[in-house]
């Protein structure tokens, strides 16, 4: 039998398009599992982006193809509307769609002898914490670029180019293009500090490397997609691609740039 993950956000219109679907579903043949099912063919995300990100990485980043559907928000990963649900199964059964692959960023961060790893589809945060500015030594590949300081330091995929990375000035990047972004998120640049203060692009067999300041390292956040975790004493963090690549279900129509327009202009 043929098994589609269906989760949803909680707002009384995704509760309802939830019911609606998975009786749709059901009707057209499909198995709607109780729980998350890793054999599944398909994940659908009811919400907005928030709720992807959240299923995504509840889940850790499964190798599912996902579609969601927007119920009143942003919506710039959900493919489809509520009252899309009986066209979306005729054409999803014809197999006319085609998979948009999106990169994801990865961070491991050293504290003492202890690694830890992050992910995002959109980005890695790092900031200061309880609202400390930081200050952070940056490399990219061997060579030593600055000492950051400011509020922290954004690393975008192209996915998440349109997300946060967007909103402290950074550039909007076509995810056909395979490239992290480093925004500064309000650099300092004074007679004492000197810091970068537009976004800079690299190619993607280059990493970063941050270490942050030791004397006056007084926690470093780090957040990935929004999703935070506060360290003390770290003494290095790490940031590249990820090996694990997001699948997202689009049809025929998609155009990335259609949809940048319909979002922001
Ligand atoms: P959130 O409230 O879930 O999201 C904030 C807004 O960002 C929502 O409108 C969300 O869309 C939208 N969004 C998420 N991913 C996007 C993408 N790839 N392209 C365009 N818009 C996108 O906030 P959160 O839980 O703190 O963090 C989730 C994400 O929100 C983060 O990964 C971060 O990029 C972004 N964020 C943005 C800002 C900002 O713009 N100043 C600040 C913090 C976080 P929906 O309405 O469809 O959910």
């Amino acid at each position: 039998m043929r098994r589609i993950n269906v989760f949803a956000n909680k707002t009384p219109l995704s509760v309802e398009t939830e019911r609606l679907l998975k009786c749709k579903l059901e009707n057209s043949g499909f198995v709607v599992p109780k729980e998350f099912d890793s054999e599944a063919e398909l994940i659908i995300c009811i919400g907005g982006d928030g709720a992807f990100l959240k299923t995504l990485h509840e889940y850790d980043f499964p190798d599912i193809p996902f579609i969601g559907i927007n119920t009143g928000h942003l919506g710039f990963f959900q493919e489809l509307n509520p009252d899309g649900l009986d066209e979306f199964i005729f054409r999803y059964k014809k197999g006319k769609y085609g998979i948009q692959p999106l990169k994801t960023v990865r961070a491991i961060v050293s504290v003492g002898n202890e690694k830890f790893e992050h992910k995002g589809l959109n980005e890695i945060v790092i900031k200061g914490n309880h609202s400390h500015s930081i200050h952070l030594n940056m490399s990219i590949g061997d060579s030593f670029i600055e000492r950051f300081s400011g509020d922290g330091i954004l690393v975008a995929t192209p996915a998440g180019s349109t997300a946060y990375n967007y909103a402290l000035g950074g550039s909007i990047v076509d995810p056909r293009l395979e490239l992290l972004q480093i925004t500064p998120i309000a650099p300092m640049n004074t007679t004492a500090y000197r810091s970068f203060t537009s976004s800079v692009l690299l190619p993607p067999n280059l990493s970063v490397k941050i270490n942050p300041e030791e004397f006056i390292n007084t926690g470093v956040l780090i957040s990935q997609d929004g999703m935070e975790k506060r360290y003390g004493q770290v003494s290095e963090i790490f940031i590249e691609f990820s090996d694990s690549v997001v699948k997202l279900l689009r049809f025929e129509n998609y155009d990335f740039w259609n949809k940048v327009k319909s979002k922001f202009l």
